[in-house]
């Protein structure tokens, strides 16, 4: 009987396992056998059996083997345009959708120092096919054409039999015309994936072979995928299959059309309804018997439906639960609410949602692939996607520090397997290790900051190309730069000239001024300027976090906002001090840059040497620490720049705007390892640093300027603590803080009327009384003694009030 309606709560256990029971496989023996032979044959005779073979199985033998390119454009411009727009959308869609599922390059630190990689490579050579018979089937070719270019696999071959009198049918070469196919042969069943996999004189030999077939293809793909010199197969296949879920809210006369659509694929296809309502599963049958006498292939459907079943559940609960069993090729939902189900769905090839989601928009056009597991292989297996045109490659690469830390693990679980020569291979290196170590810790230090520049850079800063500046060589007349030949009239300096992008005499001068060697220095408009250029040279948007120790320099966070960042805040502890631990768990969490400024503006106090070591100590080797020492003249603390050869993920910020007077020539310095500057120099502008602002930079670093700036900063720290000290005696201050920097942060009893105060004597301090953490607090810069004179004479009188 055809679609017999079953009532699936009535049944036992058997019944139902028989309700459910796929057409069973027949007897294949003889089947295999024959094909054997064939595999054999045409790995012996080579072109000659295939011929032979084609001339009697596909249609006649081709005049050639392998296609002409005449031939192919000639079917593409044959095809009525119609047909061609309709592949062309087809193939727009499914491209779209695979290359979608291309994903990056994995990386991960799986434990300090041990760096684990998942890379891909396309499989070289892949065979695709695709089946004669009574009508064209280029969905099947798209489905498989498709991924294949978008993986990247360098050769792809189309064989298909030669069904019109030894030629391919023209819709297939068309198809393969637009899919980019080129190597295409006149070839069919089991005598063609032979071909494939071990390669005739005419047919290449592949890799991987894609696409369905005859019984007889079916058979050869699982006997050459046997053999370790045949080919891979794409998929297990069986017969093409439906499951339908309904609920009384299905219209009976679309979920007819869905099991006929299913059976009319192959007389061993299945389609199977389960549904909530006896009454909707009369009305469905009757539905698919009126519509049968109106179909062409009713021999073919009548068959199948024979195998196909009406299965009345008590409800849409019940429904999943046989379908997940089951495991449907396709799965579709006639439900009030099918989304809501789409959770408790654990098994299916591919599945359609809602009444106007018929399974042909996902055969043919809706860009996923109709290349699914059927026969119940859906339990296990997925369908055809870019992945399976790809291979996936690990890494991995250990560093002295990553295998020191990690090799005793391995050693302790060689032992427990009892192989010695693993332990041996492990131990043999962590005891060259303990003696170079003793020897020197540079060796510790070996990965270079080439590496970790490497290693933590954004890829698309690594790989662009720097722009090329018009460079600077006195010795010639610049007639490559586009400038005037003219300067100004009303300055005889060459400002008709770009400048000198990193003026190799200031450089070198503030190279000498920070102890360290010029090529670790950059040149940018202000710190601010160094810190845009960190966070864009080594954070990914979306992907990357940064962390920032607030209260703290706000630039840290709006660079990370404008790059789209996350950003980790961990707050300051009660004295300012840096919270190491939640740093150290933020370095675990994958941050790419920790921001700490010493001294930190605004609390003005210099942090730790032993909490700032343990941070570099921790983001060694994954995480750069980038100390910013706007303030570091005004401190006692001295700089970091001299520890940058041993910690090369260090990199620090000075600044002329500061201590130097010139705020206004903005003139900063990144210090750090060669490799980061030379990354940055790359995506700085080009001619960042104005003509004037080195000019005056550079008199600010001669020996007679310098000498005044030590005087002026001496001056001002007896400065900052006259007024630390008349603000601490002021009624209205509750608090100063100790300062390291050009500033003094208060606590005031009314931060806000004090700063009012402050600002009707013509006075402008910073109010940060809004500011987490910071209470009524203050920030007064220090200024000349008559102001810092008037500002405490402010914070007496005010109390007064
Ligand atoms: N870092 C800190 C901590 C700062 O306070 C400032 C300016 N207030 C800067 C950097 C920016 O300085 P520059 O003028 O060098 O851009």
């Amino acid at each position: 009987m055809m679609l017999a309606i079953l009532d699936y709560a009535a049944l036992d256990p058997q019944r139902r396992r028989e309700a459910l029971a796929r057409p069973a496989a027949e007897n294949r023996d003889e089947l295999l056998a024959l094909v054997r032979a064939t595999i054999a044959r045409v790995r012996a005779e080579g072109d000659a059996a295939v011929l032979d073979y084609a001339a009697r199985f596909d249609g006649g033998a081709p005049l050639n083997l392998k296609v002409p390119t005449e031939e192919r454009v000639a079917a593409l411009e044959s095809l009525d345009a119609r047909a061609v727009k309709a592949l062309r959308r087809a193939i727009d869609n499914v491209r779209r959708f695979h290359a979608a599922q291309l994903s990056p390059p994995l990386r991960l630190e799986t434990s300090r120092g041990v760096f684990c990689e998942r890379i891909t490579r396309p499989i070289e050579s892949v065979g695709l096919y695709v089946p004669g018979g009574s009508a064209p089937l280029p969905s099947a070719l798209i489905m498989s054409a498709i991924p294949a270019a978008l993986a990247g696999c360098p050769r792809r071959i189309l064989c298909s039999p030669g069904t019109r009198n030894g030629r391919i049918d023209p819709v297939i070469l068309a198809t393969a015309q637009l899919c980019g196919i080129d190597e295409i042969f006149a070839v069919g069943g089991a005598q063609a994936i032979a071909a494939m996999a071990y390669g005739t004189a005419t047919i290449p030999k592949v890799d991987k072979i894609f696409g369905p077939g005859s019984a007889w293809v079916t058979a050869a793909k699982q006997c050459v995928a046997q053999d370790a010199e045949g080919a891979a197969l794409d998929l297990p296949a069986g017969p093409s299959e439906v499951l339908v879920v309904a609920d009384e809210s299905a219209d009976p006369t679309f979920v007819a059309t869905d099991l006929l659509a299913q059976a009319e694929h192959d007389p061993l296809s299945q389609a199977i309804l389960l549904v909530t309502s006896r009454a909707l599963a009369e009305r469905v049958r009757v539905q698919a018997l009126e519509f049968l006498g109106r179909l062409s292939r009713t021999d073919i459907l009548e068959r199948s439906l024979a195998r196909s079943r009406i299965l009345v559940v008590p409800d849409v609960e019940t429904a999943i639960t046989v379908s997940n069993l089951y495991a449907p090729e396709h799965l579709i939902l006639h439900l009030r609410e099918p989304r809501q189900y789409l959770p408790r769905i654990t098994a299916a090839g591919s599945i359609f949602i809602g009444p106007w989601s018929p399974e042909p928009m996902g055969d043919y056009c809706s860009g996923t692939n109709h290349v699914l597991p059927t026969y119940g292989f859906a339990r296990a297996y997925s369908g055809l996607s870019v992945a399976d045109f790809q291979r996936r490659i690990t890494v991995q690469e250990l560093s002295p520090q990553g295998l020191a830390n990690l090799g005793p693990t391995a050693s302790t679980l060689a032992g427990l397997e009892g192989l010695d020569a693993h332990a041996l291979a492990v131990d043999v290196r962590l005891q060259a290790l303990s003696s170079k170590e003793s020897a020197s810790s540079e060796y510790f230090e070996g990965d270079g900051a080439a590496e970790l520049v490497r290693r933590l850079a954004r890829p698309e800063i690594l790989a662009m190309r720097a722009y090329e500046h018009a460079h600077w060589d006195p010795r010639f007349e610049r007639l490559h730069a586009n400038e005037s030949p003219w300067s100004p009239t009303f300055d005889d300096d060459p400002l008709n000239r770009y400048p000198e992008p990193q003026p190799a005499q200031l450089v070198q001068a503030l190279a000498e001024l920070y102890e360290v060697a010029p090529d670790s220095v950059l040149l940018g408009r202000g710190s601010d300027e160094g810190i845009d250029l960190l966070t864009r040279a080594f954070c990914t948007a979306g992907t990357d976090s940064v962390v920032t120790c607030p209260p703290t320099f706000g630039m840290y966070a709006v660079a990370a906002a404008a790059q789209g960042l996350r950003l980790v805040e961990v707050p300051l502890l009660t004295h300012f001090e840096l919270d190491v631990p939640r740093i150290l768990d933020a370095i675990d969490g994958g941050a790419k840059i920790v921001w700490l400024c010493s001294p930190n503006n605004p609390t003005g106090n210099a942090m730790s040497t032993a909490s700032i070591e343990r941070i570099l100590d921790a983001a060694r080797g994954r995480t750069l620490v980038v100390i910013d020492e706007a303030y570091a003249e005004f401190s006692s603390a001295g700089s970091w720049c001299q520890r940058l050869a041993s910690h090369l993920h260090l990199i620090v910020l000075r600044t002329l705007s500061k201590a130097h007077g010139l705020a206004g020539s903005r003139i900063g310095t990144v210090v750090a390892a060669p490799a980061v500057i030379a990354l940055l120099r790359k995506l700085i502008p080009p001619y960042a640093i104005a003509a004037s602002s080195t000019a005056e930079a550079w008199a600010a670093v001669q020996p007679g300027a310098l000498e005044v700036t030590r005087a002026r900063i001496a001056t001002l720290l007896r400065e900052r603590s006259t007024l630390a000290d008349g603000l601490s005696r002021a009624p209205s201050v509750r608090k100063v803080w100790a300062s390291d920097a050009n500033f003094v942060l208060i606590e005031a009893l009314d931060a806000a009327a004090l700063a009012s105060r402050l600002r009707d004597a013509g006075l402008l301090v910073r109010d940060f009384s809004g500011k987490a953490g910071l209470g009524q607090a203050l920030r007064i810069t220090v200024g000349t003694p008559e102001q810092n004179a008037r500002v405490i004479e402010v914070a007496n009188r005010s109390a007064t009030r």
